[in-house]
């Protein structure tokens, strides 16, 4: 069985490994903690080019801002981040999301990056769209926070290099870096975007393992 040690060790070698391969992410793409908790709704179930569409159009307008996003009639919003899909989901998502940060802080990023990490986290999910990756993006992009971000292509790996189970969940794989890694918020954003990118490179369904930077780590690329 393998032991934390290993189990650090091998998390250790993988990120060395990505971060060899691919270079540092540069991750998030967003300028301002604004920026970074609308990308973190508008990025779901979409590729990250129909955010930027979808942000550099609020952005135009003046309307990346908290105060300005309350202001706007959702149909509006929606309109506006069209590029990003689903827009009407993400729009009545965001209202929700901005409305909650206004009457919890008052708009104020710092009093909710200061709120205790586990009571934010929770009463994050409780408001309406914010799933678990929605709220550790935030949380650790936006808020500087150490909470690990899960998404399919981190399950994936982990499970086709034995890490995780095959019925492992999103909680499971968290735990799985947050236990056996030191809790480093760079390093974990470093983390999650070097996956990303390893999943978009390599290991997609149809893995392409034979010019992966993983490809000696023991793996399985069927499961
Ligand atoms: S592509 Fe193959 S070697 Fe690379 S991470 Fe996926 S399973 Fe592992």
């Amino acid at each position: 069985m393998a032991t934390q040690n290993s189990i650090t060790q091998k998390l250790d070698a993988v990120y060395d490994a990505l971060l060899g391969a691919f270079g540092p992410q540069h991750w998030w793409p967003g300028e301002t903690r604004e920026e970074m908790i609308v990308g973190a709704v508008l990025t779901q179930n979409t590729a990250w080019a129909n955010v930027e569409r979808a942000m550099g159009r609020l952005k135009s307008a003046n309307q990346l801002t908290l105060a300005a996003l309350a202001d706007l009639d959702e149909s509006v919003l929606a309109e506006w981040i069209r590029p990003a899909g689903t827009y009407r989901v993400k729009a009545r998502r965001l209202k929700a999301l901005i409305g909650w940060i206004l009457e919890a802080f008052g708009g104020d990023l710092d009093a909710m990056f200061h709120s205790d990490p586990g009571w934010l986290r929770t009463s994050l999910l409780a408001v309406h769209g914010v799933g678990p990756e929605t709220a550790d993006a935030i949380l650790l992009y936006a808020g500087g926070m150490p909470t690990f971000v899960v998404d399919a292509y981190t399950r994936r790996v982990c499970r086709r290099h034995f890490l995780i189970g095959g019925d492992a969940g999103y909680a499971e794989t968290k735990s799985l870096f947050e236990r056996n890694l030191r809790p480093d918020a760079d390093r974990y954003g470093e983390y999650h975007a070097l996956l990303v990118e390893l999943g978009k490179r390599h290991c997609r369904v149809k893995a392409s393992c034979d010019t992966c930077p993983l490809r000696t780590d023991e793996h399985d690329a069927t499961l």
